[in-house]
């Protein structure tokens, strides 16, 4: 392993071990649940959204330590944005994870995004990681899915 790789590593344990922005959202406007049959992840996240810009966002989560991570991450990526590049952040990073590990990615471009770069390692992981971007997604495209 290098070092690039031994220090996405550690982000991803660090985000596992102290999740940002982890426990329910009473207040939301927007709410998804994901879930990962193959390895039991499950996924919870709760929007706040007023005028297009994600003012809040929280998850709660129970699976293994790369889905957790991934929720934990994409929440400290999305908080402020508008709608549209939280939308545009996914394709980044859908793009990156499913990208075959023999093919460069420019890494400087990818800013916070490149600790993903090391899920190509683990294809079984790709959807552990993909779990929480999928479920925002689908929180977006549910407008009325509020859980309250
Ligand atoms: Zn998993």
């Amino acid at each position: 392993m290098n070092e690039i790789q031994e220090l996405y590593q550690q982000v991803i344990l660090d985000h596992n071990k102290n999740p940002r922005n982890f426990g329910e959202l009473p207040q939301h406007s927007h709410y998804a649940e994901g879930h990962n049959p193959l390895c039991g992840d499950h996924i919870d996240v709760y929007l706040d959204i007023e005028n297009d810009i994600i003012k809040d966002l929280r998850f709660v989560g129970a699976g293994c330590a790369i889905s957790k991570a991934s929720a934990s991450i994409m929440t400290t990526l999305l908080k402020g944005k508008n709608v549209a590049e939280a939308r545009e952040l996914f394709h980044e990073f859908h793009k990156i994870v499913t990208t075959d590990i023999q093919q460069n990615i420019d890494e400087l471009d990818l800013g916070k995004l490149a600790v993903f770069c090391g899920v190509r390692e683990f294809p079984a992981r790709v959807k552990c990681a993909s779990l929480a971007w999928h479920t925002l997604i689908q929180a977006l495209d549910n407008a009325q899915n509020s859980k309250n």
